[in-house]
C-alpha cells in the first residue's frame, strides 16, 4: 500500500478530508505530520532566507516531519479557484521551492488547478494524479466525486453550523453525510449567526494561522475559556463572503481577500462584539488586507479591532495581555451600552 503523506500546514486546513477521501478510496494510506512544534519551525526556517513568510516556514518543517515516514508528499498546486482570482504566489511554487530546498524530500504528488485554464484541464490533472494508484480511469472518477461530495459536507458543517475545520473533521468521519441532527446534537453547536445574550469575538485571517494552535498560541481556545463565541471566516458561505469581499474591496485577485476582507466586512455589519484580525510578518497580502478592514472599523465607529500579527518569536504573555485588554474594553462598552 502507497503512504501519501500531508503537511498539517497551508491548505490542510481547508482540503484535507477531501484529500484523504480522495486516496484512500483509490487503496492508498494517509500520513498527516504532528501538530506544530518549535522544532519544526526551526528547521523549516532553516531551509529559507529570514523574510520568508512564516506559515512557509512551518510548512516546510512539516514536510521535513514527514521524511522516512511515506513514500509521496502530497503538495498540489491551486493556483486560481475562481475566474481571473489568484492564489497567493508562494502557493503557486510550494512543490518546486519545497523540492529546492528540501532535497532529501521524498517524491512530490504535484496536481495543478486552475480554473481559468478550463474544467478538461482540472479533470485531465485530476486523472493523471489518480494514475499513480491505477489505471482505472472509472475508478479515478469515482473517487474524485466521492472527495468533492466530502468536501461540501465539509464546508457545510462550518458554513451551516458554525463549527471550526477541527470540529468538522470530527464530524465528517463520524458521519458519511452532514447530517442536521447529529451536529446538532452530538457537537452541541447552534447555528453560524452570532448569539444575542453573549459576546462574540470575529477572528479574521488565513485557516493557517487561525487553527495551528501552536502558532497562535491557543487563541481560539483562550477566548471560549473566557466564555466567549468565537466567529471565523468558515462560518460564512462562499457567497456571504463573496459580497461583503466586493462591498468593501470591489474585485479582489487574491483567493485569500475574502477570508480577510469578505469576512471582515461581514462581522462588521453582522453584529460581533469584537474583531481580531490575525496576521504574520512578511505577508505582502495581508499588510493590504488587514489594513482595509481596519480603517473601515475605525469609519464605522461601531466595533472595536484588534490586530495580532504572529512570527517565529511572538511571546505568549504579550497575545495574553493583548487579549485580556481587548476582552476588557468589550466588556465595558457591552455594559455601559455603549
Ligand atoms: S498569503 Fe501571506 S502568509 Fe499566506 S502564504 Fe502568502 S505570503 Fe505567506
Amino acid at each position: 500500500m502507497m503512504n501519501i503523506g500531508i503537511p498539517r500546514a497551508l491548505l490542510y486546513y481547508q482540503y484535507f478530508p477531501m484529500w484523504k477521501t480522495f486516496f484512500e478510496e483509490l487503496g492508498g494510506e494517509v500520513v498527516i505530520s504532528p501538530p506544530t512544534t518549535k522544532a519544526m519551525i526551526a528547521s523549516g526556517a532553516s531551509r529559507v532566507v529570514a523574510d520568508t513568510c512564516l506559515p512557509v516556514k512551518v510548512f516546510l518543517g512539516h514536510v521535513i516531519s514527514l521524511i522516512g515516514k511515506c513514500d509521496y508528499i502530497f503538495i498540489p498546486t491551486i493556483r486560481s479557484l475562481k475566474s481571473n482570482i489568484y492564489n497567493c504566489s508562494k502557493f503557486l511554487g510550494l512543490p518546486d521551492m519545497t523540492k529546492a530546498v528540501i532535497t532529501e524530500c521524498p517524491p512530490v504528488l504535484d496536481v495543478i488547478i486552475d480554473i481559468n485554464k478550463g474544467m478538461r484541464n482540472i479533470y485531465r490533472a485530476i486523472d493523471k494524479l489518480g494514475r499513480y494508484f491505477t489505471r482505472d480511469t472509472s475508478k479515478v472518477k469515482s473517487a474524485s466525486l466521492d472527495a468533492w461530495q466530502v468536501h461540501l459536507n465539509y464546508r457545510h458543517l462550518m458554513s451551516n453550523h458554525g463549527l471550526i475545520p477541527p470540529q468538522a473533521m470530527e464530524g465528517i468521519s463520524s458521519i458519511d453525510k452532514a447530517d442536521d441532527t447529529y451536529v446538532r446534537t452530538e457537537m452541541g453547536i447552534n447555528s453560524g449567526n452570532p448569539a444575542s445574550t453573549q459576546t462574540n469575538i470575529a477572528l479574521i485571517g488565513h485557516p493557517y494561522l487561525l487553527y495551528d494552535e501552536y502558532l497562535n498560541h491557543r487563541l481560539i481556545h483562550r477566548l471560549e475559556q473566557a466564555g466567549i463565541r468565537v466567529l471565523t471566516p468558515e462560518m460564512l458561505t462562499s457567497d456571504e463572503l463573496e459580497s461583503a469581499s466586493v462591498k468593501l474591496a470591489g474585485t479582489t485577485y487574491w483567493t485569500y481577500g475574502e477570508e480577510v476582507v469578505g469576512a471582515g466586512e461581514h462581522y462588521l455589519q453582522n453584529g460581533a462584539d469584537g474583531i481580531i484580525g490575525i496576521l504574520t510578518f512578511g505577508c505582502g497580502p495581508d499588510s493590504l488586507m488587514m489594513e482595509m478592514v481596519r480603517r473601515r472599523a475605525n469609519r464605522l465607529r461601531t466595533t472595536p479591532f484588534m490586530s495580532l500579527v504572529l512570527e517565529e518569536h511572538t511571546a505568549e504573555t504579550g497575545i495574553i495581555t493583548r487579549l485580556e485588554a481587548f476582552l476588557d474594553m468589550i466588556n465595558r462598552r457591552k455594559r455601559g451600552g455603549q
